[in-house]
């Protein structure tokens, strides 16, 4: 199938990439030509706007920071909505919130497309590895016909609901991935101020009923789980400012509903915390910095 990919980040790259070796035909857009110039070594044509890439494609999928980002690709005079066919659908895989996701599937149905919202799961990694998680907002008879090429990118394809309810529950994961991310540091960094080993500690919370994805993949504390994030200084993975954004979309979707989220706003502002001292750009595993704890001279000479 010929496919636009508008978007080749961290995400978007890996994904176009697993599209390609599925033996699908990409043209691809993105405002970094080193972006382009790596999908185009592996073999898609560059376009020179998402009004071009859209326009001789059978599906057009957008992999971008935020709502923003979305908008302006969709609807500018060079957009994808300017140059896409009638009847062509349009994924969207940013984590955005849920009232934007409908706003430009009403945007996409005005222009006679129909519109998904396919927020992923499973990091960079997945991405590489095409073991993603799609959370897809979409009719049922859309779904369907998407199934197949998300399948080239991940391995659970999961209908959620009509649009934006792919985005309600990727907000809903990363709120709860925040908090608990963020309670394995407090509770590992407690145990090892209170003199444990971290790996002995780590080992009974994975073995026992605080185990949870931040505590037995993901482990904050350096030199716990040797592939995370933590072990290499926090580069990589999921950024501190994406987590940030992510909390701020579920605090603001809570706020419309009028529904109470005390845990997620106390972790919005912890993760604001970190991007305000500079950290904004480490995984948001270095939330366990504002744990570290200045000790006393005399304290550092008992060690
Ligand atoms: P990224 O910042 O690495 O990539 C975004 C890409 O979009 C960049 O290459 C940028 O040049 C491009 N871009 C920005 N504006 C553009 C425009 N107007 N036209 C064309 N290209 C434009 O971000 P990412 O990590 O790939 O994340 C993308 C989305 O996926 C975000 O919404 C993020 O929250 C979500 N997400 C990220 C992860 C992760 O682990 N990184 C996991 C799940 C979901």
């Amino acid at each position: 199938m010929k496919i636009a990919f508008i978007g080749l980040g961290n995400m978007g790259a890996p994904m176009a990439l697993n599209l390609l070796k599925n033996g699908h035909t990409l043209n691809v857009f993105d405002l970094s030509a080193q972006a382009v110039n790596t999908l185009v070594d592996a073999g898609a044509l560059a376009a020179p706007s998402p009004k071009a890439a859209a326009s001789d494609v059978e599906c057009v999928i957008t992999m971008l920071p935020a709502a923003a980002h979305v908008r302006s690709v969709l609807s500018d005079t060079d957009g994808v909505l300017a140059g896409i066919a009638d009847g062509v659908p349009i994924v969207d895989s940013s984590t955005i919130d849920p009232a934007s996701a409908q706003a430009f599937a009403e945007l996409a149905r005005a222009n006679g497309n129909a519109f998904a919202d396919a927020p992923v799961s499973g990091g960079t990694a997945g991405a590489t590895a095409g073991t993603l998680t799609f959370m897809v907002g979409a009719s049922v008879p859309l779904y369907e016909s998407l199934r197949p090429i998300l399948a080239a990118m991940g391995k659970n394809i999961v209908h959620c609901g009509p649009t934006g309810m792919g985005q309600v529950a990727k907000i809903c994961n990363n709120l709860l991935l925040g908090i608990t991310m963020t309670g394995v540091a407090e509770a590992m960094s407690l145990g090892v101020a209170l003199g444990i080993d971290p790996k002995t500690l780590a080992g009974i919370i994975n073995t026992s009923t605080g185990r949870c994805w931040s505590a037995d993949t993901y482990n904050p504390y350096p030199g716990v789980v040797p592939g995370a994030p933590a072990s290499r200084g926090y580069s990589g993975g999921f950024g501190t400012d994406l987590m940030l954004k992510d909390l701020g979309l579920a605090t603001s979707a809570a706020h419309g509903v009028r529904q109470p989220v005390f845990l997620g706003a106390l972790a919005q502002e912890l993760y604001q915390a970190m991007s305000t001292s500079g950290h904004g750009r480490l995984d948001f595993s270095a939330i366990i910095k504002l744990y570290e704890r200045e000790l006393e001279p005399q304290h550092k000479g008992d060690q």
